[in-house]
């Protein structure tokens, strides 16, 4: 499917700043009013309305940016793409109910699948026909992939896959897997690792749901027995799944939800808004602390943009980002979990009687507060960024 919309394409044509002015418009005037986190209409909306919600902006030429106009994308660069996603930003929409088929899958599609693949897989992705889901880390594989057992083995023309994956975001609503697997024995490491586009129905997939710590069952553990797949599910050659996963593991490091500072800094607007609408709240505003803390969130935010629109001119220009995708994993995770601790703090003093802003607040805090535990680990735990860095920015030796 091609974008239709002759709005979008006019702004697209006329250039990054009318984009941004028909992003921002389009956007505040077709964000349902309850699906706003900052409203007091909100309420958490179903995973049908998210559905809906995304695949309307992709109608209105708002995702898949820069994917290739044949497998139904604008064929813009990233710096479109983040046109849009600092106007995703500065709105306090839901997440993306797809980003691991926007985000990671379909740009791995699009590096090593078959024409056939990235025909069948891409246009899907954007219209939100199917959602993905990663299939990577096991019960002993996760700072350490390269130890993953889940088996891989030829048979003729298929594939019988064995093995057991945990924490796989959003497995539960998956159509598809972007299952890592292994070819050989857990002692070739990188070596012989192989990766699949599993459909989710094939017999022998089972998933059982994890409940984390805000009581959502987000994630789960999802089981593979005796599970077969044609060579056609296989992506890339046998001997690439490592180097296809590190790319999938640096995208999700730096360009994945690139919005973030945009969010942070909406999110922020949010909270100040609810402590101003509560005497006790406001009061507490006034104080030093408090004051200084913010500031320091201000200045931290405002770094973090620079350094997206830096990684964004850096990829536009050709250049590898390679670990400066850590530093920007680790910027975040910190600053967001530093700041979700300090809104709890402020937001702990709402009670029954407090603004209707202020108890919404204490709600959304609540969850982010709660979600952000898991920040320093998803996409490669805080230690592991340290070591990148120091490593591979910093040429620092290993042993001190
Ligand atoms: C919310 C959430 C969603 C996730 N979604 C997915 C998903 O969709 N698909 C998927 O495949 N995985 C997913 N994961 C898993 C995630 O990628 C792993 O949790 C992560 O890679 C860490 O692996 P681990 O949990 O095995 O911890 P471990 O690797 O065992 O690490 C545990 C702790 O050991 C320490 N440590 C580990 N290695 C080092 C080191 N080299 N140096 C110093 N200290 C170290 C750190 O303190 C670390 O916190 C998700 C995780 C979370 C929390």
């Amino acid at each position: 499917m091609q974008i239709e919309n002759k709005q979008a394409m006019e702004a697209i044509t006329a250039g990054p700043p009318a984009y941004r002015q028909y992003a921002r418009q389009w956007l505040a005037s077709n964000l349902p009013e309850h699906m706003r986190s900052d409203s007091l209409a909100y309420r958490t909306p179903t995973l049908e309305e998210c559905r809906t919600w995304e695949a309307s902006m992709y109608s209105a030429g708002l995702a898949g940016m820069t994917w290739p106009k044949t497998y139904g994308g604008l064929g813009l660069t990233l710096r479109e793409h983040l046109v849009v996603n600092k106007e995703v930003g500065a709105l306090a929409m839901p997440e993306s109910v797809s980003s691991i088929g926007k985000e990671l899958a379909g740009p791995i599609i699009q590096t090593v699948g078959t024409e056939e693949q990235k025909q069948k897989f891409l246009p899907r992705i954007l219209s939100m026909s199917d959602f993905w889901c990663q299939g990577f880390s096991e019960p002993d594989a996760g700072s350490d992939l390269a130890r993953l057992r889940t088996k891989a083995t030829q048979e003729g023309d298929q594939w019988r896959i064995n093995g057991q994956k945990i924490w796989t975001s959003g497995a539960a609503k998956a159509h598809f897997c972007l299952l890592l697997t292994r070819t050989g024995t857990v002692a070739d490491k990188h070596r012989g690792l192989l990766m699949f586009a599993v459909p989710m129905n094939t017999p022998g997939i089972r998933v059982v749901p994890i409940k984390s710590i805000d009581g959502k069952e987000s994630f789960a553990e999802v089981f593979f027995d005796n599970v077969l797949v044609p060579d056609s599910a296989r992506l890339g050659a046998p001997d690439e799944g490592w180097n296809a996963a590190i790319r999938v593991l640096s995208i999700e490091r730096a360009t994945n939800r690139m919005y973030r500072p945009w969010r942070f800094e909406c999110e922020l607007r949010q909270l100040i808004a609810a402590c101003k609408s509560d005497t006790k709240l406001h009061a507490l505003l006034q104080d030093g602390y408090y004051q200084r803390r913010i500031g320091e969130l201000v200045g931290e935010i405002d770094a973090h943009k620079g350094l997206v629109e830096r990684t964004v001119e850096k990829m536009v220009a050709g250049e590898k980002i390679g670990a400066q995708g850590s530093l920007t994993k680790l910027y975040w995770s910190e600053c967001h979990q530093a700041f979700m601790g300090l809104a709890l703090s402020l937001v702990s003093h709402v009670n029954p009687l407090s603004s209707p802003l202020a108890r919404r607040a204490r709600a959304h805090f609540t969850t982010g507060y709660l979600f952000a535990r898991a920040e320093t680990i998803y996409a490669g735990v805080t230690e592991v960024q340290l070591d990148i860095i120091a490593q591979r920015i910093m040429d620092l030796p290993k042993d001190l």
